[in-house]
């Protein structure tokens, strides 16, 4: 691709839509190419659904890591991605994808980002939570009603209604049970979605009495004035009703993945997702996308895989701003950036 010569410093090699794990990954290897970068994500902090959704839960299965809090692991991915100092714009969610001049134009509803080329690590695009529909649960929204736990320790001694049937209500029922004063996991079928092991699990903690499981339970309505103070649940097959006493209701039903502006921007998509090619490019040359977002034959949607999409994808952009820049980058053991700067240590190190 032609380089176009804008003035405007805000002109970068590459612009990453997403600051979720595989998004900060493309900003670290961006860096490591010695390409400018720059990442936009709608969510106030970085980390995607690590630090959104799950952030005390343990991962297990990333190359390195035996076991790791989510948190944790976005914490060393935030400070392996912006080590090189990418352009970070967060709270604000890309709307448009234009192309102006030779470059792209991102559009926000704070600002217009011109990018050499374009990765898209959107995740699941904008998340919305799946909201129970009953009376109470708008006006009692973040006063006791939540969609997702942000920090466990606020229920500890509280009585606590968690709804759902997928890893996240198991999981956290798992997780609270021996700091809440009372625990409660509803869900409206027989069956869980949830992990066959978390079940054995749950089982286990329903027999020792820590926690409190309902089947074929939905919420009719959630009582409070300026917090949750009882719940009325009922049975769907025959509707008799039961009302108590709770302190929170962790609404954990899942989320409606959207993809949002991302589908009006004339990519390509797949079963809601971006299909790309083997090289990470969608239909638009220049603009491509890794993570949970894409669509390819081998996909999984797991963190190790959007590493190495993000990999396969910032290389081939490098390649596609500057057709003599290899795809291949080498080993970093080997790198020239990294060399100079652990020399600039050790100097700096002797001097003091
Ligand atoms: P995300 O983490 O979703 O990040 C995408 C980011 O893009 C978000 O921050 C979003 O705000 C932003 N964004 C979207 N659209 C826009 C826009 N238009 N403008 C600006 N920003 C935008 N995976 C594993 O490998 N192991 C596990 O053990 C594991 N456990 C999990 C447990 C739970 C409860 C959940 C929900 C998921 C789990 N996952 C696990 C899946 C893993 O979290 C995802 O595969 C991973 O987060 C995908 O990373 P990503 O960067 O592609 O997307």
């Amino acid at each position: 691709m032609e380089r176009t010569t804008l003035k405007e410093p805000e002109l970068k090699d590459l612009t990453i839509i997403g600051g979720g794990p595989t998004g900060l990954f493309a900003a670290f290897y961006a860096g490591m190419r010695g390409a400018s970068a720059r990442i936009i994500d709608s969510l106030p902090e970085l980390g995607g659904q690590l630090t959104a959704l799950y952030p005390e839960k343990y991962v297990y299965d990333v190359g390195g890591f035996p076991r790791i809090t989510a948190r944790e692991l976005a914490t060393n991915l935030i400070e392996q991605g912006l080590q090189f100092g990418p352009e970070v714009r967060l709270g604000e969610q890309v709307q448009d994808l234009t192309r102006e001049d030779g470059h792209f134009v991102l559009t926000t509803d704070k600002g217009r980002y011109p990018s050499r080329a374009v990765i898209i690590a959107a995740g699941k695009g904008a998340f919305s939570p799946r909201v129970l529909e009953c009376p109470g649960y708008e006006q009692l929204l973040e006063r006791g009603v939540v969609h997702h736990v942000k920090d466990p320790a606020v229920y500890a001694g509280k009585r606590v209604l968690i709804v759902g049937g997928g890893d996240s209500a198991v999981d956290w029922a798992l997780s609270l049970k021996d700091t809440c004063e009372r625990l409660i996991l509803i869900h409206r079928r027989e069956g869980f979605r949830a992990h066959a092991h978390s079940m054995r699990q749950l089982r286990a903690a329903v027999e020792a009495g820590e926690v409190e499981l309902l089947t074929h339970k939905e919420v009719r309505e959630i009582h409070g004035d300026d917090c949750v103070r009882a719940v009325t649940i009922f049975d769907n097959r025959t509707n008799e009703e039961l009302t108590f006493e709770v302190d929170a209701v962790l609404a954990l039903i899942g989320f409606k993945p959207d993809l949002g502006p991302v589908a009006r921007w004339g990519i390509e998509l797949e079963k809601n997702c971006i299909k790309v090619g083997p090289t990470m490019e969608t239909n638009i040359p220049g603009v491509y996308a890794a993570g949970d977002i894409v669509s390819h034959q081998a996909k999984l949607e797991l963190i190790a895989t959007g590493f190495g999409e993000a990999a396969i994808a910032v290389n081939n952009a490098i390649h596609f701003i500057d057709p003599k820049a290899r795809v291949n980058p080498g080993h970093s053991t080997n790198l020239k950036v990294f060399k100079e700067r652990e020399a600039a240590e050790a100097a700096a190190g002797e001097s003091t």
